[in-house]
């Protein structure tokens, strides 16, 4: 059981301006493994000064140069740590273990790599040829940001948003979800290992009350939002009326297309980590399988007999695939969705409730579902669990069709023996990122993020 008593407000560990707590509970077991204190509206006061003096400060002066070499210790620093936050990642939220150094850990540490890549060759100060003159185009700090952090992967995305942020020379305020507020004490010592400069960085779990506050707090020039799509309405509306800038990063129900040259035996090994990457709950998995009607039966018996081999069961033991869902409310309404698949006439070829000899945990069967039209709720919502959906179509057009019948668009790919077909569709999918063959769910030095209800903005790249 760990318990703390301080918050990290630019740069220093101090205590909470409230004694309300947080309990992490763990998904695995269902016991309490710790206490933090949560922060509330004075802390947020305290972050947004520190962030504000910060910017008149050493650091938004340092050369890109200099901002690069930060940028690259901390990922350094997040290497040497990588233990320690893998298994705290995977104790909070149930990230299973044979995944989470990798996804969890690593993929963050080189997303802080790319951008000091990005910022040492970036041009930040350019001289363009005016109609009356040189004109000198200056890319400045954009201000006191702000970054929302959802549980599923929580220092994947602190690396999206707080490396653009040193990037540029911007103060950043982070709010950790309540459901993992640990990794964040062991992202806080490593800041201080590094030296970043004071009241660069604030990191303050909370739940959402305390993060609207952050969002229209008048100090705050810039929201980077990931999280739920109902969420980032809330937020984008509280940026338009306050005229913020904002990125919203938000759900998915991205479709892998399998043409009807498609080799099963290469593709599905290749899809199942990423339709069940962290339990499921990855904004990029790929949900729906679009499969040639000629090839149906054939395509669901594969995917049947790759579904039901996945292992289930304790995160901390690495030969498993798939642990718990992240909270009791989760687990219930990914049980909610698969009820309503029955219900509107799906048919369950793989899992499909609780895995027997589980007592405790929120643990969900692997499941898919066939027999499913688009049309249906889990075709067309994001169920955030370990449920798939395979759906028939009659020829490449449909398959286009079907994938952009959808209020998202974050991620997709179609597995084809000619690349050549598969550039074709991949063109004609209005999604963020596309993988041919592989799931392409981003690249750490290219743009990502999402077409319609995926979100506003981009995040990565230049
Ligand atoms: P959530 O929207 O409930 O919460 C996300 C974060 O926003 C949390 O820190 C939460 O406290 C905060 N929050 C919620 N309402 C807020 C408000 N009104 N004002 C300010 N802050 C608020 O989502 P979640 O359940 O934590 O995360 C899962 C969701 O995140 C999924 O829908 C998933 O697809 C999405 N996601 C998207 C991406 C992406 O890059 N597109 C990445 C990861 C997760």
């Amino acid at each position: 059981m760990q318990t703390k008593d301080t918050l990290y407000i630019g740069g220093e560990w101090v205590a909470p301006s409230t004694s309300n707590t947080i309990e992490v509970i763990s998904p695995a077991t269902e016991e309490v493994i710790a206490r933090v204190p949560e922060a509330a509206e004075g802390d947020v006061d305290k972050a947004v000064e520190a962030a504000t003096s910060a910017l008149a400060g050493p650091y938004p002066a340092l050369t890109p140069d200099e901002r690069a070499d930060m940028i690259a210790k901390l990922s350094q620093a997040i290497q040497a740590r990588s233990a320690d936050l893998a298994d705290t990642i995977t104790a909070e939220m149930g990230s299973p273990s044979s995944w989470a150094p990798m996804g969890q850990v690593f993929a963050p540490s080189m997303v802080f790599d790319g951008w000091a890549d990005l910022t040492r060759t970036f041009s930040f100060e350019e001289i363009r040829p005016g109609a009356m003159g040189p004109v000198l185009v200056r890319k400045e700090p954009v201000g006191v940001s702000a970054g929302i952090i959802p549980w599923n992967v929580p220092l994947f995305i602190v690396a999206l948003k707080l490396g653009a942020a040193l990037a540029a020379g911007s103060p950043m305020i982070l709010k950790p979800s309540p459901e993992t507020p640990l990794d964040g004490y062991i992202l806080g010592e490593i800041l201080d290992e590094i030296e970043l400069p004071k009241g660069m960085v604030s990191i303050l779990p909370a739940g959402r009350e305390v993060g609207e506050y952050l969002v229209r707090h008048p100090g705050v020039d810039k929201v980077g939002f990931t999280g739920s799509t109902a969420a980032g309405r809330k937020v984008g509306a509280i940026c338009g009326e306050l005229l913020k800038r904002c990125t919203l990063e938000l759900g998915g129900k991205s479709a892998a297309i399998m043409l009807d040259d498609v080799d099963l035996d290469a593709a599905i090994p290749m899809l199942m980590p990423n339709s069940f990457m962290n339990n499921g709950q990855a904004c990029v998995a790929q949900t729906r399988i679009l499969a040639p009607s000629s090839r149906y039966d054939e395509v669901v018996d594969a995917l049947g007999a790759a579904v039901s081999s996945q292992t289930v069961g304790d995160p901390t033991d690495p030969s498993i695939a798939i642990g718990p869902l992240v909270a009791e409310r989760q687990r219930d309404r990914v049980l909610g969705y698969i009820e309503k698949g029955r219900a509107e006439g799906a048919k369950v070829a793989a899992g499909g409730g609780r895995p027997a000899g589980i007592d405790r945990g929120w643990f969900v069967e692997p499941t898919l579902f066939a027999g499913v039209d688009n049309g249906m709720t889990i075709a067309q919502e994001e169920i955030f669990g370990p449920v798939l959906a395979v759906l028939p179509y009659d020829d490449p057009d449909d398959a286009v069709r079907i994938a952009n019948d959808s209020d998202y668009g974050l991620s997709g790919s179609v597995w084809t023996s000619d690349v050549e077909a598969g550039i074709d569709v991949a063109r004609r999918v209005r999604t963020g990122t596309y993988g041919i063959n592989q799931f392409g769910t981003l690249d750490m030095r290219h743009p990502f993020g999402g077409f319609k209800a995926s979100g506003v903005g981009r995040g990565l790249g230049p």
